[in-house]
């Protein structure tokens, strides 16, 4: 438990290791509803970072600051109210049982014969990764030095026909800078409250400063 459970957010891990398990962040069009996937500053055939913000390919719409923090703030809270629903699943993969929390009967599986533990469906530390994983996203220094975790691998259907060169993304993160660092405040305000929850917390914040 404490330290031993925050292991994973070593800042040695590289992101796209870390990340692996996070849910991507799903962004939709204001103007013709196309819906994507947003990951950075980086080829999309949905979207594209221009000097001035973020557009949708389908329609050109310029998506307006507050058109991208809403939808940013609304899927944090997604997150969060799924983290508070308290979903507890056994830990044994023959039994799959899915319940909410009862402490009554402490962590115990109540699945006929069963030896499971039922432990957190959504724990702690995947919603606090969640949100390290938004915070990559508007991070203009992992942006420039090509560090986001990829949403597509060559091969999928959906991977972007043409590619983003290393000097147009870093034109790209100073020019779009003050959006970017909007986008990271609305995280950071969940980050730090979510970040509050820990005890040991010492790892963390080693390597977030
Ligand atoms: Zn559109
Ligand atoms: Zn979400
Ligand atoms: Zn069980």
């Amino acid at each position: 438990n404490g330290i031993d459970d925050l292991q994973p957010l070593e800042s040695t891990i590289p992101d796209v290791e870390r990340f692996k398990d996070t849910a991507n962040l799903e962004l939709a069009c204001p103007s013709c509803r196309q819906k994507f996937l947003f990951g950075g500053i980086v080829a999309s055939n949905y979207y594209s970072i221009c000097y001035n913000g973020l557009q949708c390919k389908k329609c050109n719409h310029m998506f307006t600051p507050l058109q991208t923090t809403c939808q940013l703030e609304r899927c944090i809270r997604s997150h969060i109210s799924l983290y508070y629903a308290g979903w507890l699943h056994c830990d044994d993969p023959t039994c799959g049982n899915v319940t909410r929390q009862i402490s009554v009967f402490g962590k115990r599986c109540l699945v006929e014969n069963c030896t499971g533990v039922m432990g957190y469906r959504y724990s702690d530390k995947q919603l606090y990764n969640q949100l390290l994983y938004f915070d990559s996203l508007f991070n203009c220094e992992k942006n420039k030095k090509q560090e986001i975790k990829p949403l597509y691998h060559s091969g999928d259907e959906q991977y972007p026909k043409e590619q983003l060169t290393d000097s147009s993304i870093k034109a790209l993160a100073e020019q779009n800078r003050e959006l970017m660092n909007l986008n990271r405040g609305i995280v950071q305000k969940y980050l730090s409250d979510c970040g509050r929850r820990y005890v040991d917390m010492g790892n963390i914040f080693e390597f977030m400063i």
